[in-house]
């Protein structure tokens, strides 16, 4: 969702109050844009010419009480829907007992002070953001599609409109194939009985059963007929969020859209959070490559996967990695690590590059013959010789294993097998590719050439 500008109108008498609420909510608010008058005539004015998203007034104003003010806007043509939130100098038993009548939203109490002021109308607007969605929407009737098109659009939703389920079922049949559909439907709105052999239940039906939409993915809204009880059950029976009865009454169809599409943002929210926290479990914040915990759950899968083999496990020590830690500090220490798994990544961009423990990385590199595997080691210790990471001048060891030489081995058997080639590799001097053969370790015969 992108932001879009939040238009507030102030009305309040005193000059004052106009330029502190003013400037508390330019503070709080990103991309805000905030319009004031002193009385409500004025405000009145304003309301028919703009568009606002939210309107703060005072209970008494210079020329009309703020009551009387609220229901001419809830009156209005324009703006009936727009919240109205009460600023009032203490918590006035009148706007208890008359201002939900009259269409009061919410009230602050002015006492609480103007910081408050600012917290309460961000939560407000968090709570109540303006609608957006992409609504797919399915009625025979010409008239009846023409009248809920435009209310829809009015408040500021996309819609595509179709008047069959058929229809309805081709365009979500793409968009279920194409993972990384641009403009996905958030909500559907299907009258019940519809032209052609499928009704409104059948497309919900499918939808849920064919297509395996949750409730909370696509949410689905039937229009169905004012008596029509044994309809409205069905609905439910086959996964249907709500309905809504023929005719049509705004401000309801409205307020059910509102409750949905905030389901449907919310779990899109939660499912990019779940994703997230995925990735910062999966990856080393240090550096950058993948962690431990993902090697574990990925691992297997990929060393026996028919289409990376031959496959190989490589296992990399930096050399005397203490030493630099000892001698010019753990930072400079973290810093070399960081600048290696740069280095790893970019070396090995298709392959699994895994930071296995401190200073030891281990790459599971796929689709590579042994020559091929011994070479691309060979030019990695020779490249880290020469990197010079934070400056400081380094070697690291290599150990290498093949699941050709290994045959039938577990994610644990073959890097415990480049784990020998890389102590052979610590044990004959450092700063070398030892690998593990299936008739022994050998040290990398690229070595010296
Ligand atoms: P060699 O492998 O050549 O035998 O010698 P070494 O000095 O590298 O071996 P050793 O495994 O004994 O030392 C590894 C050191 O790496 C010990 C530990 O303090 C350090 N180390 C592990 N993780 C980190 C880290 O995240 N940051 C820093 N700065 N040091 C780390
Ligand atoms: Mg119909
Ligand atoms: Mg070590
Ligand atoms: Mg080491």
């Amino acid at each position: 969702m992108t932001e879009k500008t939040t238009r507030i109108l102030v009305v309040d008498g005193s000059t004052v109050s106009r330029q502190i609420l003013s400037r508390i909510l330019q503070a709080e608010i990103n991309e805000i844009e905030i319009d004031t008058c002193k009385t409500g005539k004025e405000a009145i004015q304003k309301l028919q010419k703009n568009n606002y998203d939210l309107i703060t007034m005072a209970l008494m104003l210079p020329d009309m009480d703020g009551m009387a003010l609220c229901r001419d806007v809830r009156a209005s043509k324009n703006q009936k829907y727009t919240p109205i939130i009460v600023v009032s100098g203490d918590a006035d038993e009148r706007l208890l007992q008359e201002g939900f009548k009259a269409g009061v939203t919410d009230y602050f109490d002015k006492s609480n002070g103007y910081k408050a002021f600012g917290d309460f109308i961000k939560s407000f607007l968090q709570r109540n953001a303006s609608l957006v969605g992409h609504v797919l929407f399915i009625e025979d009737s010409k008239t009846a599609a023409a009248v809920i098109c435009k209310i829809l659009e009015k408040h500021g939703l996309k819609v595509t409109h179709t008047d069959s389920a058929e229809q309805a079922m081709s365009l979500l049949e793409k968009q279920h194939s194409d993972e990384k559909v641009a403009d996905a439907f958030d909500l559907v709105i299907t009258d019940f009985y519809l032209k052609g052999d499928l009704t409104g239940g059948d497309l919900l039906y499918a939808i849920r059963t064919r297509f395996h939409y949750s409730q909370q993915e696509l949410p689905v809204l039937v229009i169905t007929g004012n008596d029509d009880q044994k309809t409205q059950v069905e609905v439910f029976h086959a996964g249907g969020n709500d309905f809504v009865t023929k005719p049509i009454i705004e401000e309801v169809i409205m307020a059910r859209i509102r409750l949905l599409l905030l389901i449907r943002h919310q779990f899109e929210a939660l499912k990019q959070q779940a994703e997230s926290m995925r990735w910062i479990a999966s990856t080393d914040s240090l550096t950058g490559v993948r962690s431990k915990r993902y090697l574990v759950d990925n691992g297997e899968e990929f060393i026996q996967n028919s289409a990376n083999q031959p496959v190989w496990a490589m296992l990399i020590d930096i050399d005397f990695f203490k030493k630099i830690n000892d001698t010019l500090g753990h930072i400079t220490g973290d810093h070399v690590l960081a600048e290696l798994g740069t280095k790893l990544k970019l070396s090995f961009p298709n392959d699994m590059v895994v930071r296995f423990g401190g200073e030891e990385f281990s790459v599971l590199i796929l689709n590579q013959t042994q020559e091929e595997a011994l070479q691309k080691a060979e030019t990695l210790r020779r490249d880290i010789e020469k990197l010079k990471p934070a400056d400081v001048e380094l070697t690291i060891s290599i150990g290498l294993a093949s699941m050709q030489d290994h045959p039938e081995s577990s994610l644990s058997q073959i890097l415990a097998f480049a784990d020998k080639a890389l102590y052979h590799s610590k044990e004959t001097g450092r700063n070398r590719v030892s690998i593990n053969l299936s008739d022994g370790i050998k040290l990398s015969p690229l070595h010296e050439s």
